[in-house]
C-alpha cells in the first residue's frame, strides 16, 4: 500500500525516523507485522502556540520499497542546431535561461561583466577589509549574480508549481540538499552556492555554450528596431539576433544606456530603508516562545508589515543566523543586504526593514524615467559621506532612532566594515524615516521584545528591487518597440529573488526555441 499522509510532530521526532514511523504507524493503524517505509514530501514549521510542532507531509510505503527518484528533466550531451542566442549577466536568471537555451538546442552565449566565483571572492574580501569596492566585483556583479553570495532563500510568490519544482531539481542535480524539495522555506546558504554555480557553469560550457567572465555589455547595436549585435567592453562586436537581457537590479550603466538610445524604460515603484540586527537568541525566544531554541528547531525568522498612515513599512529578505554585508557596486555608495550560511548558525539575526516608495516620491520632472534610480543612488551616496566615507554604514541603536537620540555607543554588530554613529533622519529622506519609525514601533507591539536597543538599525537597504521597468510585450516577452531584445528577471522588473528571476530567465529562453522552431 503507498498512501499520503500529513502528520504533526514534535521536533525531535521530525528528524528520528524510528519515532517517525512509530508515528506512522499509529496513524495508520498498521500492524508490527508490516514494514512501514516513509519519505517526507513537504516540512514545514508551526510556531503559533506555546509547543511548537513540524507539519509534515509523508508519502507511506506500506510492505514496498520506496521507488527512486529521478530527474523529471534529462540532461543534453551537445547542442547541435547551429542555433544560439546571447545571454547578458550570469545570475540565476542568466544561467536558467542558458540552461533552457540549452534544453532547447540552442548555443546560449553567456556574458558577465564580472569574474569567475573564485576570483570574486578575493574582492569581497577587499570591500569588507579594505573598503575597496571593485564596480565590476562585488556582491552584486560576478559569476551567480547577486544569488550567489547571497542568503539562498528559495521562496517565491509564484504559484506555478511546475516552474518552482524545475528550477529547485535543476539546482539540486547540480550540488544542493534534496532538502531544498521538502522545506516550506528552502535555503541554501552562501558557503553552498557558489559550488552549485561552478556546476552550473560547466554543464553549461560541456554541452557547447559559452561563458565570458570579464565580459561587459557596453552597447547594443540596433537597426530597424532589431537587435544586431552588441559591444562588448567598448570594442569587441558579437552579431546577435537575439539578446536576453538579464543584467540585474543594480546594472545602472545599462538603464543609463537604454534612457540614452532613447529604448523604452519607465520608473518603477521599490522600497528603501535600513538593515536591522538583532541577537538571534532574542528572535528565537520570542517567536519559539522558549529560553533557549531546541536543536532541532533552525535559527526562528520573522516577517513583519505595518500600514503605518504615511508609507507601508515592511520586513525584507530576512536572515536568520546571518550576516550583514556591504552591497554598493560603487565606491562612493554604502548599501546594505545580508547572507546566512547553511547552517545559520551566527549569532545575529538580521532583516532589510524597508519603506514602499512610488513614482511620485521621485523627481520625474528632472530626471525622467530615471528618477527612481537616481533618488536611490542619494541615499546611498549620503551613508557614504555619513558613514565616514568608507564602507562604514551609518547606524543607531533602534530605541534610540525612534525617540530621536544619537547613540552613545554602539555594539560590535555582523557588519564587518564596521559601523557608524549617526541621527539616521540625517541620511533617509523624511518620508522613509517618519515611516520606519512607526513601523518599528507597531512591530514592537507585534512581536514582544522586538523593539530594543540591543537591536541596531545599519543604512542603507535600497536595492530591494529595480528602480527602472523595461516594458515587454506580454506574449512574446520582447521589448515593446525592439525585436530581439528581451528585457528579463530583476534588472528588467520581472522577478524579485532568485527563485523568480531564475524562473523568468527559463521564460525568455522558451520564447526565443519559439521563434526558432
Ligand atoms: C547579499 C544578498 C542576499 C540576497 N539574498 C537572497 C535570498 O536569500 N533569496 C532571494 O531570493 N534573493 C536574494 N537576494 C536577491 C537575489 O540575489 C536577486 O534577486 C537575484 O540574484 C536576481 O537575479 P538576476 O539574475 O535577475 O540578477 P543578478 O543576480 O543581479 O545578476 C545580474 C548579473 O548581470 C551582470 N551584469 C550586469 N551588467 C552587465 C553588463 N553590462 N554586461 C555583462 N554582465 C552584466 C552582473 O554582474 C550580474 O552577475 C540577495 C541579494 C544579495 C545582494
Amino acid at each position: 500500500m503507498v498512501t499520503i499522509i500529513d502528520i504533526r510532530v514534535s521536533p525531535e521526532q521530525a528528524f528520528n525516523h524510528n519515532e517517525l514511523i512509530d508515528v506512522v504507524r499509529g496513524a495508520l493503524f498498521v500492524s508490527e507485522d508490516s514494514t512501514v517505509n516513509l519519505r517526507v514530501l513537504k516540512r514545514s514549521i508551526d510556531a503559533r502556540k506555546r509547543n511548537v510542532v513540524y507539519q509534515l507531509r509523508v508519502e507511506v510505503f506500506v510492505d514496498e520499497e520506496i521507488p527512486s527518484s529521478e530527474f523529471k528533466v534529462p540532461l543534453v550531451k551537445k547542442i547541435n542546431s547551429g542555433n544560439s542566442a546571447v545571454v547578458v549577466g550570469a545570475g540565476p536568471a542568466g544561467l536558467f535561461a542558458a540552461l533552457e537555451l540549452i534544453k532547447n538546442n540552442i548555443q546560449p552565449i553567456v556574458l558577465e561583466r564580472g569574474k569567475a566565483v573564485r576570483e570574486r571572492r578575493r574582492d569581497l574580501a577587499a570591500i569588507n577589509q579594505k573598503h575597496i569596492v571593485n564596480p565590476e566585483s562585488n556582491y552584486c556583479f560576478g559569476e551567480g549574480g547577486a544569488g550567489t553570495f547571497s542568503d539562498g532563500k528559495l521562496y517565491t510568490r509564484s504559484n506555478k508549481r511546475g516552474d518552482v519544482n524545475e528550477v529547485l531539481e535543476t539546482l539540486v542535480r547540480f550540488g544542493a540538499s534534496a532538502e531544498i524539495l521538502i522545506d516550506a522555506h528552502p535555503h541554501i546558504g552562501t558557503n553552498k552556492l557558489p559550488k552549485i554555480i561552478e556546476a552550473i557553469r560547466e554543464y553549461i560550457i560541456s554541452c557547447g555554450g559559452e561563458v565570458l567572465f570579464n565580459s561587459k555589455l557596453t552597447d547594443i547595436l540596433i537597426e530597424n528596431n532589431e537587435v544586431k549585435g552588441v559591444i562588448i567592453n567598448g570594442s569587441q562586436t558579437l552579431s546577435t539576433s537575439n539578446l536576453i537581457l538579464a543584467t540585474g537590479h543594480s546594472a545602472r550603466d545599462i538603464f543609463e544606456l537604454l534612457h540614452k538610445k532613447g529604448i523604452a524604460i519607465e520608473a518603477k515603484p521599490f522600497a528603501l530603508g535600513i538593515r536591522i540586527e538583532h541577537p538571534q537568541s532574542l528572535i528565537d525566544s520570542v517567536q519559539y516562545h522558549c529560553e533557549e531554541r531546541s536543536e532541532f528547531l533552525p535559527a526562528a525568522s520573522y516577517s513583519m508589515v505595518h500600514q503605518t498612515g504615511i508609507k507601508p513599512v515592511y520586513s525584507f529578505c530576512m536572515c536568520p543566523g546571518g550576516i550583514i554585508a556591504p552591497c554598493a557596486t560603487e565606491q562612493n555608495q554604502v548599501v546594505t543586504n545580508g547572507w546566512s550560511p547553511s547552517k545559520r548558525n551566527n549569532p545575529y539575526a538580521n532583516s532589510g526593514i524597508v519603506v514602499a516608495l512610488e513614482r511620485s516620491d521621485f523627481n520625474l520632472k528632472q530626471f525622467g524615467e530615471l528618477a527612481g534610480m537616481e533618488y536611490q543612488k542619494l541615499v546611498e551616496e549620503k551613508a557614504f559621506v555619513y558613514g565616514g566615507k568608507t564602507q562604514a554604514a551609518p547606524a543607531q541603536r533602534m530605541v534610540d532612532f525612534i525617540q530621536n537620540k544619537v547613540s552613545s555607543e554602539l555594539p560590535i554588530t555582523s557588519y564587518q566594515p564596521g559601523i557608524t554613529s549617526v541621527d539616521l533622519r540625517e541620511v533617509l529622506p523624511s518620508v522613509v524615516w517618519k515611516s520606519l519609525q512607526i513601523g518599528l514601533a507597531e512591530f514592537g507591539k507585534k512581536m514582544k521584545g522586538y523593539l530594543t536597543n540591543d537591536a541596531v538599525l545599519h543604512a542603507v537597504e535600497s536595492r530591494t528591487s529595480s528602480p527602472v521597468r523595461i516594458p515587454r510585450d506580454k506574449e512574446t516577452l520582447e521589448h515593446t518597440e525592439i525585436k530581439g531584445l528581451y528585457p528579463c528577471a530583476e534588472g528588467a522588473g520581472y522577478a524579485g529573488g532568485i527563485m523568480s528571476a531564475a524562473i523568468d530567465g527559463q521564460k525568455c529562453a522558451e520564447k526565443i526555441a519559439q521563434k526558432f522552431n
